[in-house]
Formats: structure tokens, C-alpha cells, sequence
């Protein structure tokens, strides 16, 4: 990979900009062009490779990090990456190709859908006919259902969140809010989530739920939006709505064939448990007509399955201290060794990941404290700890996936004892022995 040397027109945008918008370079690798969107959390722009400006565009999607500095937004990134990073092998989702992140911010690197929202050409048309509703809905469903043969749930379809690539092909994206099925307890996701007009009542109702249910619910909505051209149900008021719902008070017009009359229907079912899963709508006559078997064929190439290369989301629940920018950085496969440090110098914190076994670890940084006058403690059941006079660094070693530990030193006590400069005289004596 050597360093790419940007033409000049980007080195001068690089000294001139630093708002991280239209113009920056990001990471000395992509260059931001044009704002595409706005989402509830993030902006998303376009982008070109500095070193490669004939490659593909991509779309980048920012997250400031100071806005998801609130706990509640780093499940969400968390999520939508896991999701997204699972699914890369249906030509209907998205595909993420890489995620990157400074002390500020996370970059999303994903392919590009330069035909924008499938909302804006429903907006433009008003409505679909039943054939070109039928195409969508099929790559929907085709995407929908490969979702969760790999245990991804969506829990936010909506027509904004599908995008169009050069080709007109539907594209899912969003995955912020979908939950895996690792988060199921009971078989049932337990989170309230999704755009209200779209979401099933149970959800709405805070009941767990079984989210293939719940998706198959707002694909309900989608079809009906796709061929009505406004919204099933459509009040201000939640709880009228949701009276709607229960009532399934929905009317159509006379447009609207009777078969897919009868596949709305059976999809806006508020009881879950009747309610049409994807597996039986893909068997109706309706659905079937004129659908590619290509559509079923392009979910089958996945090499990947179960994710297991990435990390498992179960294995997150015992590391209270390990953030979602992190997890980013480590499933991605990123070396930001040197993006921790700057951010946890002023936090007397040492981070860093190995892929050594734990003894190995344990025996190079008590070596590296033995190096500089720490005395080594090991108590039984308790995390190991580097004790100077009144100092005392704790050890703590994470599991964070298959063969692959998170390493966090933490200096708990007596920083005034141990200065800055002894404190970074350990952190080099760990660099240099870790790396022998
Ligand atoms: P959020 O999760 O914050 O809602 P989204 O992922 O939905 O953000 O993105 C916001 C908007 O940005 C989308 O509605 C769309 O208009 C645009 N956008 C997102 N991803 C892409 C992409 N890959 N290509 C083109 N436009 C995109
Ligand atoms: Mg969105």
C-alpha cells in the first residue's frame, strides 16, 4: 500500500479544510464530495480514493462522535456495522466496504446508490403501478428474507431507507436499528424501535416480538404505500393510530387489485401470530407472478453465513469499559493503535489489542513493569496490578473474539506519585516488549 500522493487540487483542499463536510480528506484516503443525505444521526456524502480517482465512488456516512457520545447511540453504530458487515453477499443490500475513525468522528465507507431513495421516485410518480411494485417488493422481500436466514432483523423498512443503485436495483440500507438474534431473549427482541407509521403494534406496544413478524408487518405497509400511494394508517396521534391498527381501519382504492388487496391484508394482521411470514408470502400467486428466480439465486453465494469473523455480540456483554468506537476499530480489522493512544494519553489509560496467548501477555507486561521498579501482583480471581509507592495500574485482559484480547492498563490510583513522563516511559516498555 505505500502513501499515496494526492494531486494537488486535494492537497490544498486538505490545508484549507477541516470541518470534516463537502471538500475534506478524510484518513489521507477519500476524498468528500457532495452531501447525498442527511439521517437522524449521521450526514452521508460522496467520495472518491485520493490515490485511485478512476475507481468507484463511494458514499461515506459521518458520525460525529461527540453527538453519540450519549451511551444510547453506540448500540445503534454498533449494530448497523455488525449488520451491515454480515450481509455483504445479497445484491440487494448495501454492501459496507470498510469503517474508519478519528478521535472525532466514524466513517462508514459504503458502496454508492447513485439512484438515490426509492422515496423520491415514489414522491415524483405518486404511486407505483403493480408491476413496478411487485419488482421492488420482490428484492425486498428477496433482501428481507436473507436478513434473517442470517439472523439480522431490519426493524426500520421504510421507503427511505431503500436506495437505487445505477441500475435501478433496490438497495437496503440503514441497518441502525435492526437487532440481531443474539440480542433475542425468549426468542423475543425486547427494544422499542422503528418509524412509527411502518411499525407493528407490538412492537409499538413495548411487548418483546418476534422481529420476523415485525418486519413482515412494515413490508405490509410498504406494499401498500407502494400502490396507494399514502399511508395505511396516518395520525399524529400515536395511540389513535395504533387503535387504527388494532382495527386493521385501513381502506383501498379501487385501484388496487384484489389479490394484492388480500397480501396487504394478511400482512397488516395485528396478531403476530396469524400474521403472514415472508416464507408464506413468497408462496402466493400474487407474489410469484414474474418473479426471477435470479432474485432467489443472488442470496445464495454466502461464504460467510453466521458472521463468525465478526464479533459475536454476546461476547460484548461482559466488557463494560470497551466502547462502540472500539468495537469498530477492531472488527474492521484496523490498526488504530495510535488514534487510542492519543485519545486515553490524559486518562493515564494503556489500550491496546493482541492476539497472544493471555500467560504471554501477562508475562511481558509484568515484565515490562519489572523493567521500571512496578512490583507484580496477582491476586487470585482479580486482575493483575502494577504497584509503584502509591501507584497502582490495573491489568485487565478481554476476550473480545476468537483469539483476539483487548489489553487495558489503567493507572487507579496515585497519579500525582507517578508523573507524565514515567507514565509514558511504561507505555513505550510495553510497546517495545509486546512487539518482541
Ligand atoms: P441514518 O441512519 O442517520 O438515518 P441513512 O443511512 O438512512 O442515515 O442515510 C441518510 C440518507 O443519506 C439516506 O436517506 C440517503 O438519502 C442518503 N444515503 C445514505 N446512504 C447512501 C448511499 N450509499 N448512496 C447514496 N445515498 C445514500
Ligand atoms: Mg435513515
Amino acid at each position: 500500500m505505500g502513501t499515496p500522493t494526492p494531486p494537488p487540487s486535494a492537497a490544498k483542499i486538505r490545508r484549507t479544510s477541516s470541518s470534516g463536510g463537502s471538500g475534506s480528506i478524510i484518513l489521507e484516503k477519500y476524498q468528500l464530495g457532495r452531501l447525498l443525505g442527511r439521517g437522524s444521526f449521521a450526514k452521508v456524502y460522496l467520495a472518491r480514493l485520493l490515490d485511485n480517482p478512476s475507481a468507484p465512488e463511494v458514499a461515506i456516512k459521518v458520525i460525529d462522535k461527540a453527538a453519540t457520545v450519549d451511551a444510547a447511540m453506540e448500540p445503534r453504530i454498533v449494530r448497523e456495522v455488525s449488520a451491515m458487515r454480515r450481509l455483504h453477499h445479497h445484491s440487494n443490500i448495501l454492501t459496507l466496504h470498510e469503517v474508519m475513525a478519528t478521535k472525532t468522528k466514524i466513517y462508514l465507507v459504503m458502496e454508492l446508490a447513485p439512484g438515490g431513495e426509492l422515496f423520491a421516485k415514489l414522491a415524483r410518480s405518486r404511486r407505483f403501478s403493480e408491476s413496478t411494485a411487485r419488482r421492488y417488493f420482490h428484492q425486498l422481500i428477496s433482501a428481507l428474507r436473507f436478513c434473517h436466514q442470517n439472523g439480522v432483523f431490519h426493524r426500520d423498512i421504510k421507503p427511505q431507507n431503500l436506495l437505487l443503485d445505477q441500475n435501478g436495483l433496490l438497495k437496503i440500507t440503514d441497518f441502525g436499528l435492526s437487532a440481531l438474534s443474539e440480542q433475542k431473549i425468549d426468542g423475543l427482541v425486547r427494544t422499542a424501535c422503528g418509524t412509527p407509521a411502518y411499525t407493528a403494534p407490538e412492537v409499538i406496544s413495548r411487548k418483546g416480538y418476534d422481529a420476523e413478524k415485525a418486519d413482515a408487518w412494515s413490508c405490509g405497509v410498504l406494499l401498500y404505500v407502494f400502490l396507494v400511494g399514502s399511508l395505511p394508517f396516518d395520525d399524529g396521534n400515536l395511540s389513535n393510530m395504533y387503535r387504527a391498527m388494532h382495527r386493521r381501519a385501513f381502506e383501498f382504492p379501487d385501484f388496487v387489485s384484489k389479490s394484492a388487496k388480500i397480501v396487504i391484508y394478511r400482512l397488516l394482521d395485528p396478531n403476530p401470530n396469524t400474521r403472514l411470514s415472508l416464507d408464506e408470502l413468497i408462496k402466493l400467486s400474487w407474489f410469484k407472478k414474474s418473479f426471477s428466480q435470479e432474485n432467489l439465486r443472488s442470496q445464495g453465494s454466502d461464504e460467510n453465513p453466521t458472521g463468525s469473523e465478526f464479533l459475536d455480540s454476546k461476547q460484548f456483554k461482559f466488557m463494560p469499559r470497551v466502547n462502540a468506537f472500539d468495537l469498530i476499530s477492531m472488527s474492521s480489522g484496523l490498526d488504530l493503535s495510535g488514534l487510542f493512544e492519543e485519545e486515553t494519553t490524559s486518562s493515564k489509560e494503556i489500550r491496546f489489542t493482541s492476539k497472544m496467548e493471555v500467560a504471554e501477555i501477562e508475562e511481558k507486561v509484568s515484565k515490562a513493569g519489572l523493567e521500571f521498579q512496578y512490583r507484580v501482583e496477582r491476586r487470585k480471581g482479580g486482575a493483575m496490578r502494577l504497584v509503584k509507592g502509591r501507584a497502582v495500574v490495573v491489568v485487565e485482559i478481554w476476550g473480545v473474539a476468537p483469539e483476539l484480547w483487548l489489553v487495558e492498563l489503567r493507572l487507579v490510583d496515585g497519579a500525582a506519585e507517578l508523573g507524565e513522563s514515567q507514565w509514558g516511559e511504561l507505555r513505550l516498555g510495553i510497546g517495545a516488549i509486546m512487539a518482541q
